[in-house]
């Protein structure tokens, strides 16, 4: 008989978990406290980013945030509260946010993304119904300072052995035909790929399908049982399930139920925004990050996606800031002059929690303490870029099997 596999969370690192799992021959059952038609692995900006390799704990992040809250428009923010998983969380990402936490970082990130990359490309030639698209991502500026740091971060990718070019503002317009870009120049990176993640959401779930998983929507895990170091039965709202294994993709809500499985884990929601303008005629061609204002730009099939801000704040803060969705649109009016976007309503106004670890990088590993737990959580901003190759070492690691890439750095 096979062995049964519970996995919590049906975000993209949950379905990619139970994709590569079921096609192991596992019998897996995905368990979602949502009916899985929204979230954060929906609306997101759909980037797939092997040039991403310098986590959000990095040397000046701090010194940048603290200049960036007092600015109600400014794409980085983290919501002042007394807590204590703030205050732990906080002190963690000061400890990381150095030049030897960046070196070791980048390599392991660039493997993973690399991987996920080539494990999409299989997904697109199977069926592309999720656009997958292999265009890159220009990194937009305008001014001298962003492009000096731009050239820096492109550098360093480069040394990694990712395509890199080096744009004047002329070679951006040759480019990027789709609408006027108002820039000094750009940064091209030409491994990147974009796709539409509510589109790859759907493939999954239809490849899942295909391969027998069960997928249980609106069932909230509510606890355990545990037996002698082995997770022996999830508990829900709709009852109780049996099972071999467990695997934990929680997302921004991993602490409080990591708790239930004897880890104590320190991950806050990074709350950003995002709104699609379905249909549009003229749009950037290009996906881009408009550098000044952290905004990212997709385009994905007719329709065109803008995102951006972060802000560092907790499960229950569902509210909409205005004025960081004004700084959104304000960036996108000065980077494309032409566009003059509108401000969306607040109900076209789309947010999501990212699952911030302190180090900024995810976290892939079996439990040292119930020796059927798998955890895949704190992808942060880049869990759909490195999503098949979480599910793939999910899989891998839980049957014990030597990894794909080293997962060392996602303890
Ligand atoms: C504005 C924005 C733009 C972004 N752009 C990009 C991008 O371009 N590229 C990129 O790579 N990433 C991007 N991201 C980040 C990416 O969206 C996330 O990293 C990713 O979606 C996280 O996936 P996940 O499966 O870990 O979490 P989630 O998608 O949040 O899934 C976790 C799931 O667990 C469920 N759950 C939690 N607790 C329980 C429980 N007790 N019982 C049952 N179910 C439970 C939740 O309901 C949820 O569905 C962006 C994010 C935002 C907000």
């Amino acid at each position: 008989m096979s062995k049964k596999v519970s996995i919590i969370g049906g975000g993209i690192i949950g379905l990619c978990s139970a994709y590569y799992l079921a096609k192991e021959g596992l019998e897996v059952t995905v368990f979602d406290k949502t009916d899985m038609t929204d979230g954060c692995s929906y609306g997101n900006a759909g980037m797939i980013v092997p040039s991403h390799v310098i986590p959000l704990a990095q040397p000046g992040m701090i010194a940048q945030g603290i200049k960036w809250m007092f600015n109600s428009q400014s794409p980085f923010y983290v919501k002042p509260r007394l807590s204590s998983d703030l205050l732990k969380w906080g002190w963690q990402f000061y400890k990381h946010a150095n030049q030897k936490h960046v070196e070791k970082a980048m390599p392991a990130l660039r493997d993973l993304s690399l991987l996920s990359k080539e494990l999409y490309q299989e997904f697109a030639r199977q069926d592309n119904s999720f656009f997958y698209e292999e265009k890159g991502l220009l990194m937009l500026f305008k001014t001298d300072k962003v492009a000096a740091e731009m050239h820096h971060e492109g550098k360093l990718a480069e040394d990694l052995g990712l395509g890199v070019r080096y744009l004047s503002k002329e070679e951006v317009t040759k480019l990027e035909t789709g609408t006027t870009t108002d820039v000094i120049g750009g940064v091209h990176y030409t491994s990147d790929a974009h796709l539409y993640p509510q589109k790859f959401m759907q493939f999954l779930k239809q490849e899942l399908a295909e391969l027998g998983v069960n997928i249980y929507g609106n069932t909230e895990v509510k606890g355990f049982t545990i037996q002698n170091g082995l997770v022996t039965a999830v508990e829900t709202n709709k009852g109780s399930f049996v099972t071999n294994e467990v695997v934990l993709a929680t997302g921004s809500w991993s602490p409080e139920i990591a708790k239930k499985l004897q880890e104590n884990i320190s991950l806050l929601p990074g709350k950003g925004y995002s709104f699609t303008l379905k249909n549009k005629k003229a749009k950037p061609n290009i996906p881009s990050i408009l550098c000044e204002g952290k905004v990212a730009v997709t385009p994905m099939a007719n329709d065109i996606r803008f995102g951006g801000t972060m802000e560092i704040t907790h499960n229950q803060d569902t509210s909409i800031n205005i004025n960081r969705v004004k700084g959104i649109v304000n960036t996108i009016n000065y980077f494309y002059p032409d566009l003059q976007i509108a401000m969306p309503k607040k109900e076209e106004t789309w947010f999501g929690f990212r699952p911030c670890t302190p180090s900024g990088m995810p976290i892939i590993k079996k439990s040292q303490k119930l020796s059927n737990l798998t955890i895949a959580i704190g992808h942060a901003m880049m869990g759909l870029s490195l999503a098949p190759a979480t599910g793939k070492l999910v899989s891998e690691l839980l049957l014990g099997k030597s990894t794909s890439v080293p997962t060392k750095m996602f303890q």
